[in-house]
């Protein structure tokens, strides 16, 4: 299956970016929104840009993300045999263009709900208020829908300074927005509160929490589990120590990138971030 979800998203990318050498513009057109199933009534749709979740049951219809406004009506066509397309909740789990593309295409029917970060980032931008969070928290929020409670956790100074995980108790799936790219290096914004540190921490507070029978939807990249998490927790915690020793050293960033940081992390480095890009994100984001 995993496989299977890779195939078809590479397909799509090389599609999406032939048809945008040949017409310059819609790099849009050729996607196409593949449903997974996940656990109990949990499922993660996979377009372009971050991981939708979703949960279908008695209450409707609630998402977590909504990609890009120009596949508002392909995500709802997919929402739609799930049981509706319009949902009563739509939940951010950070207020990159990625993850809340599609706000404006949703915020009218949908309770808007995100970290109070968010609304604020996405207001000081050029959101329209219907794209806007209704619901803001500060830590953390539960909704009760659908026979579970679905909690949104606040993880502080990470992937930016407005992300949250989402949890939904029975079902036992977590929703890590971008905390996770699985089999990439990460992105980290420092421009607007990210930090390594608190990156890897937050990765530390949600491996304590979850178990091995716990689906994990990563922000970017196929359907995981526990293992897989642990898995990229250690290659950001190592390869962070690896160039802090470096910086110590009074290696350059230049000096560090040269050096690169080994041949099996190869792979880690052909999703958005590449290795310079992430060896250049940890050297700036600790003092020497
Ligand atoms: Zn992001």
């Amino acid at each position: 299956m995993k496989n299977k979800c890779l195939l078809v998203k590479i397909s799509a990318l090389v599609i999406g970016l032939l048809s945008f050498s040949a017409h310059g513009q819609d790099r849009f057109a050729n996607v196409t929104i593949e449903t997974v199933p996940v656990a109990g009534n949990i499922s993660m749709l996979i377009g372009q840009g971050g991981n939708i979740g979703v949960s279908a049951g008695d209450d409707g219809i609630l998402i977590i993300d909504d990609q890009f406004a120009p596949l508002a009506d392909r995500i709802k066509a997919a929402l739609e045999a799930l049981g509706s397309d319009s949902p009563k909740f739509l939940l951010n789990t950070h207020f990159h263009g990625d993850h809340v593309g599609g706000n404006a295409e949703f915020g009218a029917e949908s309770v808007i709900v995100a970290h109070e970060n968010v609304r604020i980032r996405m207001a000081g931008g050029d959101a329209p208020a219907v794209a806007l969070p209704v619901v803001t928290y500060d830590d953390d929020v539960s909704i009760h829908f659908n026979g579970e409670t679905v909690t949104l956790i606040h993880m502080p100074r990470g992937h930016t300074d407005t992300d949250s995980v989402v949890y939904f108790e029975e079902s036992d799936v977590i929703h890590m927005g971008d905390h996770f790219f699985n089999g990439a290096f990460p992105f980290v914004d420092l421009a607007n509160g990210g930090t390594v540190q608190g990156y890897i921490d937050n990765l530390e507070r949600v491996l304590s929490w979850i178990t091995d029978d716990t689906s994990v939807i990563p922000g970017h990249g196929p359907l995981a589990s526990k293992s897989d998490l642990m898995n990229f927790y250690n290659v950001v915690k190592d390869t962070s120590i690896d160039i802090r020793v470096k910086k110590s050293q009074r290696m350059s960033a230049e000096e560090i990138v040269a050096e690169g940081l080994g041949p099996e992390l190869e792979s880690w480095g052909q999703g958005f971030i590449s290795e310079e890009a992430w060896i250049t994100t940890v050297f700036n984001s600790y003092p020497r």
